[in-house]
């Protein structure tokens, strides 16, 4: 049972910021695969819905004149994960968008759902987060440029005013040209499973592969929001590639930077095992995708 006071279908962002201008309870709706969930179990039962889904300048990938890529707020993960200008140039955010739900909840879930819900375990969020993504919002008060690392406030809360709708997010040329990552979910089933923990890595090396010439690393529920680990980042830069020790070095960092919590889905401590473990999984992978020999 839905309990739904009204569901309004905007033509435009324009029209979608009005609409939940004039209704204090009005929330926007995506693709609903988080939004109607919370409906039916009488979180947000009574509220008003504006929908963004038939609104064409919120969908689609984008490459811009300055080489920087626009994916629309509304995009579905399957679109994403198809796209040619994803495969190319950000093919480990096509792999984190695959691994969400199944595929029919991936052809109606959408990347700006997963961002503004502001879930800790979302699973394109930690490698939105190693690609130093913008979110560009609009809301009444006119358009604002906010970076992933000041967007979440809190476990579901963001900086996002209820007005606001999240248009695209612009990733610059300077985060992927020359970067290679990996994505490393761990949960119990393959699909239709909300990660217990997941880890993105992204790597540059140098033009002769033996030096890791920077580094990223992000996580998903090792913290009451996504996070970046900057300390362990700055243990990577420079780093010999194949350098175990600063690989461990690279991890016990990692550890000092991460607040996971038990849940049902795991312990504390099982978490904390995962966050080394898939940093390591990953690291080893991304420098291997970027064409280095780690165990040399
Ligand atoms: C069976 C099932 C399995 C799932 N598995 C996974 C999984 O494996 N991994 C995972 O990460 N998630 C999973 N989810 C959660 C959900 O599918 C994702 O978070 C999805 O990306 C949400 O997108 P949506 O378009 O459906 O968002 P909606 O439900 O439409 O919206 C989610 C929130 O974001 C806001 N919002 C949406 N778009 C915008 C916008 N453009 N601007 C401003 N606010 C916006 C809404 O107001 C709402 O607060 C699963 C859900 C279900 C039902």
């Amino acid at each position: 049972m839905f309990d739904i006071q009204s569901f309004y279908e905007a033509k435009s962002v324009e029209d979608a910021i009005r609409a939940l201008s004039q209704d204090e309870k009005a929330q926007v709706i995506s693709g609903g695969t988080d939004v109607l969930i919370r409906v039916r179990e009488g979180k947000d039962a009574g509220c008003s819905l504006v929908s963004i889904q038939k609104i064409p300048e919120l969908k689609g990938v984008e490459l811009t004149d300055s080489g920087d890529i626009k994916i629309g707020a509304a995009t579905a993960f399957s679109h994403i994960t198809n796209d040619p200008l994803i495969q190319k140039y950000l093919p480990m955010l096509g792999e984190a968008a695959d691994t969400v739900g199944g595929p029919q909840i991936r052809n109606v879930a959408t990347i700006g759902g997963n961002i503004c819900n502001g879930a800790t375990s979302a699973d394109s969020a930690s490698t939105m987060w190693t690609l130093d993504a913008e979110l560009v919002l609009e809301g009444p008060e006119g358009e604002r440029i906010v970076p992933i690392s000041q967007f979440y406030t809190g476990p579901g809360r963001t900086v996002r005013d209820r007005r606001e709708i999240c248009k695209y997010f612009l990733i610059r040329k300077e985060n992927f040209e020359g970067w290679h990552g990996v994505y490393k979910k761990y949960g119990k089933r393959r699909a239709m499973e909300i990660a217990t923990l997941g880890c993105a890595v992204r790597v540059k090396l140098s033009e002769d592969k033996t030096r890791i010439e920077d580094g990223r690393l992000g996580y998903g529920v090792a913290g009451p929001t996504p996070l970046r680990c900057r300390k362990a980042e700055a243990v990577l830069k420079g780093s010999r590639v194949g350098d175990m020790e600063a690989v461990e070095r690279f991890v016990e960092t990692a550890l000092t930077e991460v607040n996971p919590r038990s849940s049902w889905r795991a312990s504390k401590e099982f978490r904390i095992q995962l966050i080394g473990e898939l940093a390591r999984r990953a690291l080893k992978e991304a420098v291997e995708r970027g064409g280095g020999i780690m165990n040399a």
